[in-house]
């Protein structure tokens, strides 16, 4: 049944948005979990994030998707995004219950908890891809450019500023009224937070290194819900 499960899955799996269309309907099994490699789970969200921008979301039915997942998840994909109410993770990728693991922090940052968090959902339960996502007009971004100080904000702004001074090109208005500067940190802020998870994490570097789990950035622009993705930001191997 598992070898079945598996072979069904490769030929679901295709290069066409209908079959990953197929699959992404199914609540996701243990068995198809492990089906996945990271490279598909990579084509997933590319696939699901098309149907968001094409408005031509799946009609599941979640209900029936939380009486399906009561037992267990089986999530294929780690996605680190901010708390902006424009950028809900499990919406612009059209995504179900039991899919993805949604961590959410301001300015998509992270610290202990949120690494122990991902460690979770790739060492013990199994995700294929982490994804560090950033996004456009990111408030959070834009109170780093400015310095802010404001309460525990401060703290949590001062893990985006490595961001800001790495900015080089902008040599005016370094600040949150020019957009093309924010954009600029927005973007480098997610690449220094892969390569930060790599550095902190020995258990998620070895599952990357050894090919078991892809890690990959990308930026969700909020006025059309498209997601383009770091290419050149690759880690593993199998993506
Ligand atoms: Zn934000």
């Amino acid at each position: 049944m598992l070898l079945l499960t598996i072979r069904l899955l490769s030929l679901l799996v295709g290069t066409t948005h209908i079959n990953f269309k197929i699959l992404n309907m199914k609540t996701l099994t243990k068995e198809a979990q492990e089906a996945i490699t990271p490279a598909m789970a990579l084509e997933l969200l590319k696939s699901g994030n098309t149907r968001f921008v094409e408005n031509l979301k799946l009609n599941r039915n979640l209900l029936q998707q939380a009486n399906e997942t009561s037992d267990g998840q089986h999530p294929f994909a780690v996605i680190l995004s901010c708390i902006d109410s424009r950028t809900s993770a499990e919406l612009i990728f059209d995504q179900g219950l039991g899919d993805i693991f949604s961590v959410r922090i301001a300015g998509n940052i992270i610290n202990e908890d949120i690494l122990g968090s991902m460690e979770f959902g790739c060492k013990v339960a199994g995700s294929k891809i982490i994804v560090v996502l950033g996004h456009t007009s990111c408030g959070a971004v834009k109170g780093a450019c400015d310095h802010v100080e404001l309460g525990n904000l401060t703290g949590l702004l001062a893990k985006i500023e490595p961001a800001v001074e790495a900015e080089k090109t902008e040599k005016e208005n370094r600040n949150s009224k020019n957009s093309a500067f924010v954009e600029k940190v927005s973007e480098i802020n997610v690449r220094q937070t892969v390569e930060a998870i790599m550095e902190r994490s020995p258990i998620l570097k070895e599952m990357i290194q050894d090919g078991s789990v892809g890690i990959i950035g990308g930026m969700h622009e909020i006025a059309t819900g498209k997601v383009t993705f770091f290419e050149d930001d690759l880690v593993n191997h199998g993506l």
